[in-house]
């Protein structure tokens, strides 16, 4: 099915675009990681919804396998999204977040939220878990990048099952559950938008592969809800396996926090700042290049 979505989006027609305005940039504040170079956004003002997954009575996974202090998901999220942020104004980029303190959002809200903030990308953070069944659980590690389309792999099926699983704590009347596959493939302005959330996740992936302890687990695409409602471009990065105390201690250390987020806000600007450029060869990557 994803093959057809390929076809459709490589004769879609580029996204309109937005009328620029003037923005007087009141930043720069001090750069998260001193190193690494901070593109500033260029062009006109752009809004990066930054969604902290989970929240409230929803504590995501919890881990490392083992632990007698384990770290939930929820915290960990916020805490990066909140980073993310903050990098990104640094940046010159509005920001607005689905959440800001622990509390409980609607999976199926969230995309929504984006929507009426007018977000030019959305970028939803989480913390993979290993499957306990596998041989050595505790062991697997890295961070990978999800668009949204049909998961390919069992282990992407794994993560939009776990992913997913959230929406039992919405509450309230929910909106429109529709299938993620319906819209991709009945909308050209969606196809429009599976294309440039490739090359989103390509670019934060290769950014975080510069901060993350690895390894990098690649570009990957799965049928998230939490993308599907946010009708931009838009990624869900799994920033590190909680379940793994290598991997756990990085996502939850404040400065390392802030590498992972300088890495996000950097590809998302230099994003931004390329925005209407081509982006082919972008396809040929996802999924390890296969076909
Ligand atoms: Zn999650």
């Amino acid at each position: 099915m994803i093959a057809l979505a390929l076809v459709a989006l490589q004769i879609a027609a580029a996204t309109p675009g937005r009328a620029a305005t003037a923005r007087d940039r009141v930043t720069p504040r001090e750069p998260v990681v001193a190193a690494v170079k901070h593109p500033r956004l260029e062009g006109p003002e752009r809004t990066v919804v930054v969604d902290a997954g989970h929240g409230g009575v929803d504590n995501g996974m919890s881990g490392p396998i083992g632990s007698a202090n384990p770290i939930h998901e929820k915290d960990v999220t916020l805490a990066v999204a909140l980073k993310v942020g903050r990098a990104l104004e640094a940046r010159g980029v509005n920001v607005v977040y689905t959440r800001t303190t622990d509390t409980l959002i609607n999976l199926y809200d969230r995309g929504p939220i984006a929507n009426r903030a007018h977000g030019d990308l959305f970028i939803s953070i989480h913390v993979n878990a290993a499957n306990p069944r596998w041989k050595d659980a505790r062991a697997a590690r890295g961070f990978e990048t999800y668009f949204l389309s049909e998961a390919k792999t069992e282990d992407a099926r794994r993560v939009e099952a776990m992913e997913n699983s959230a929406a039992r704590y919405d509450t309230g009347d929910p909106v429109s559950k529709g299938d993620a596959l319906s819209y991709i493939l009945s909308d050209m302005q969606q196809n429009e938008h599976l294309r440039e959330s490739m090359k989103l996740a390509d670019d934060i992936q290769q950014d975080l592969g510069s901060v993350e302890p690895g390894p990098d687990r690649g570009v990957q695409q799965a049928a998230f809800v939490v993308l599907e409602t946010a009708f931009m471009p838009a990624v869900l990065v799994e920033i590190g396996f909680g379940t793994n105390p290598q991997d756990a201690a990085f996502i939850t250390s404040p400065r390392d926090q802030n590498r992972i987020a300088g890495a996000i806000a950097d590809a998302a600007v230099g994003y931004l700042n390329t925005y209407w450029a081509g982006v082919s060869g972008v396809a040929d990557r996802v999924n390890g290049g296969k076909p």
